[in-house]
């Protein structure tokens, strides 16, 4: 069985991230780029099904820019055995990354597709659960664990307060939780295997995809910065500015 795995790159999650002086979007340029980190718990996940001997075959994915090749060489370096650019220049919705991703269900007929639960730049948490609706497929989102068995794929999901377990006809789209697993660290060797893994690289109109913006970024703008703390000389004037100043109490 197949595992498509939609890996996006972004911005590092370690860097701080700056907004263009117009507010028109966040200031990408000279930023250091990473694999999404929930995708990479996706890979992680999708490599360790295949060398359970639960899937033959792990494809990343990427849609963006030509720089998609780094993160989709890290997935293969991870363990991916075959990469997908799907190469452009636009601006990438998720509605539009979710059609690119339906078409390639469609033409590669994986059994799973795991993705990331959200992209740690647009925070959106949309693509897995759109995807999973154009393609009439069943969805668990937030995963904390999976266990494939008997053409079924049970996923224990993250819920307030605890922990729901799902079983899901395949094939099924799943999205990952931070505590799915924990990526292995990629060493040289396997990046240099990763150089000489096919990566093939098409656009989304061989996919028949339209990917024009939907939605329109009126305003980016950083968050309001914090005012200066003061000191109390004692706990009587703490508890009185907590009931006249800050009315907390
Ligand atoms: P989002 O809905 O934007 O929060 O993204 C959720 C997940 O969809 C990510 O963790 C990725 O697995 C996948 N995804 C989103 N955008 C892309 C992209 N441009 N290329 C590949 N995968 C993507």
């Amino acid at each position: 069985m197949k595992i498509l795995v939609p890996v996006k790159r972004v911005v590092d999650y370690n860097v701080k991230v700056r907004v263009k002086p117009d507010g028109s979007a966040v200031d990408i340029a000279n930023v250091k780029m990473s694999m999404n980190p929930f995708d990479e718990i996706a890979v992680e996940e999708a490599v360790r099904l295949r060398e359970a001997g639960v899937a033959t075959e792990v494809i990343a994915v990427s849609c963006g820019v030509t720089q998609c090749q780094e993160t989709l060489r890290t997935a293969m370096a991870i363990g991916a055995d075959r990469a997908i650019l799907v190469e452009s220049t636009e601006e990438l919705q998720p509605l539009a990354v979710a059609k690119i991703l339906k078409a390639l269900v469609d033409k590669e007929q994986p059994q799973l597709i795991i993705l990331g639960k959200q992209a740690i730049d647009d925070d959106s948490n949309q693509t897995g659960q759109m995807l999973a609706a154009l393609a009439g497929l069943p969805q668990a989102t937030f995963a904390s664990k999976v266990t494939v068995a008997d053409g079924r794929v049970s996923v224990a999901r993250e819920i307030d307060g605890g922990s729901e377990t799902l079983s899901l006809t395949l094939p099924a789209v799943i999205t990952t939780d931070l505590r799915l697993n924990e990526p292995r660290y990629v060493t040289l060797p396997n990046i240099m295997k990763a150089k000489k893994k096919p990566m093939e690289t098409i656009k989304p109109a061989d996919l028949g995809v339209d990917v024009t913006p939907r939605l329109k970024t009126l305003k980016v703008a950083e968050p309001p910065q914090r005012s200066a703390g003061v000191k109390v000389p004692d706990v009587k004037t703490l508890v009185e500015k907590l009931k006249t100043e800050a009315k907390v109490l």
